[in-house]
């Protein structure tokens, strides 16, 4: 089925069967076979078509989760498209640059935002601007409805060929558009599938958004590639997933997701007996709550680590020992190596420096964007993933932190993390985030943002006091500052750029 295009057809070839099989169930009950997934998905493709999209053409889409969001992710890919996700969270001038810099010929948004969208689309150049919103209604799902009897040729595509185009988070910048194939894509799910033993009977709950690579690529076509199902929920509800795990075998979350489920009295054992895999990424998972989550319910999550750039890297074995703090080991066809920062030689196991990636899963390059793919892509095909880590003598990767995050003082080198861990571990911590802010004379000065549990007494002086003896003082914060909350990006990172700014003023 759908011979040609190279992402569909491979993304179809475990549901084709002919057998009557369920791609997602829906809260309220109701199920949307493989069948019906895929007929509205062509009928997406028609409408795009017919509303003048060619081949290679961006289709950018700021729209709530929804099934039929999806429906118009495969749908924009068997109509020759390039899907590019918008975050929800963004305001109408961010859309504004994304469209004005990605030129899509067809946009899609919510209806509460379709006019005043609509004229700057359109003064951009968008040939259509369309609506979906949460419940599946909009002028682009009404078209397609009345399109689903019309007969549909796939549009052939090359594993070469774009899939899919999408930002980056940017917590450091402005955001890149990063240029994904259609091999990128299905190399990853068909790896991820085999690696966490995706099969057929698996049952997937999907609480995460459908506009970055996790909620997207690693849960979405994972699935599609193996057959799988989802249990499809518009947003994260931890009391609701832990409800559903009677019926579901697998859950992608990001660290949030474990720290709320983890305040819920009903995990234990039992409620996760019919639950085979936890996985999480996007942002670090603390030892810590591994460790919880292991007590509590006597699985170990399973912690990989990827980026919008190059999907999927590492991840902690199915089988093998899944250790906290690690992001495990590189995927098969990945390769992943630790360099030195400023000379760029490959640096011996368990020294510290720049994480680079290379294999099949490493993205095109940066739309628009040549001198920034040539920092960051080298000739030899190594992608600068500008994560610092290492790899320990068994070959696990950990991730120590971004390079653009590393504070530089009086020209020493200090890793936040080192610190993060140590602030962490004291009584009353709940976590904390360190920064380099400007520093008349160490150029920046080492400073702690922590959350302290509410009925902690702690101050300053017994944040320094406590780390005095434990780290070289130039390490040591010079200003600790205490916060309700970090501020987190929709993935649950932590927004260093947002601590900076308050903080260096
Ligand atoms: P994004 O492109 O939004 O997916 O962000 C990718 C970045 O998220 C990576 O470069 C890492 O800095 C971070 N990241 C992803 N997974 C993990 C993980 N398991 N542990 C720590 N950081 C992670």
């Amino acid at each position: 089925m759908y011979e040609g295009n190279y992402l569909a057809q491979r993304l179809r070839a475990s549901s084709s069967d002919g057998a009557e099989r369920v791609f997602a169930k829906k809260l309220d009950g109701s199920v949307i076979s493989y069948q019906a997934f895929f007929d509205g998905a062509e009928a997406y493709a028609k409408a795009l078509i017919l509303k003048g999209l060619k081949p290679n053409d961006r289709v950018a889409v700021q729209a709530d989760k929804s099934v039929e969001a999806l429906q118009l992710y495969i749908g924009t890919i068997l109509a020759g498209g390039v899907f590019l996700p918008l975050n929800t969270a963004y305001t109408t001038s961010e859309v504004s640059y994304f469209i004005e810099d990605a030129s899509p010929s067809i946009f899609v948004c919510d209806s509460v935002n379709h006019a005043e969208l609509k004229t700057i689309a359109e003064n951009l150049g968008v040939l259509a601007v369309e609506t979906l919103d949460a419940n599946g209604s909009g002028s682009l799902s009404d078209l397609a409805k009345g399109m689903k009897s019309e007969p549909f040729e796939v549009v052939p595509r090359t594993a070469d060929d774009l899939a899919s185009f999408l930002y980056t988070s940017g917590t450091t910048g402005r955001s890149k558009g990063a240029m994904l194939t259609h091999e990128n894509l299905w190399i990853n799910a068909d790896t991820l599938k085999d690696y966490w033993h995706f099969s057929q009977s698996d049952v997937l709950i999907h609480a995460l958004p459908i506009f970055h690579i996790h909620g997207l690529f690693v849960a979405i076509n994972t699935t599609l590639a193996a057959g799988s199902s989802i249990i499809f929920m518009p947003s994260y509800d931890a009391e609701k997933i832990l409800e559903l795990m009677p019926e579901a075998t697998v859950l992608m979350g990001v660290p949030t997701f474990y720290v709320r489920l983890l305040a819920q009295a009903g995990l234990t054992k039992a409620s996760v007996s019919n639950m085979r895999l936890f996985v999480s990424g996007s942002a670090p998972l603390l030892a810590e709550t591994h460790v919880k989550w292991q007590e509590q319910t006597g699985t170990a999550i399973l912690e990989r680590y990827g980026m919008t750039e190059t999907n999927m890297n590492t991840s902690n074995p199915y089988d093998g020992d899944r250790r906290p703090g690690t992001v495990g080991l590189p995927l098969p066809s990945v390769e992943v190596i630790i360099t030195d920062p400023s000379t760029g030689e490959k640096l011996p196991t368990g020294e510290v420096g720049s994480i680079e990636v290379r294999g099949p899963n490493v993205f095109k390059g940066y739309w628009n964007m040549p001198e920034k793919t040539k920092e960051e892509l080298r000739d030899n095909g190594f992608f600068i993933t500008g994560d610092l880590g290492m790899i320990d003598d068994r070959g696990y990767v950990s991730i120590i932190g971004r390079s653009k995050d590393l504070i530089i003082t009086g020209g020493y080198n200090v890793y936040p993390k080192e610190i993060e861990l140590l602030i962490d571990d004291l009584d009353g911590v709940v976590e904390s985030a360190v920064i380099g802010i400007p520093h008349a004379d160490f150029g920046e000065a080492v400073t702690a943002v922590i959350v302290a549990e509410s009925d902690a007494t702690l101050s300053e002086a017994d944040i320094k006091q406590a780390l005095s003896t434990d780290i070289a003082k130039f390490k040591q914060p010079k200003q600790v500052f205490f916060v309700d909350e970090l501020p987190r990006n929709t993935m649950g990172k932590v927004q260093k750029n947002v601590l900076r700014d308050t903080y260096s003023s």
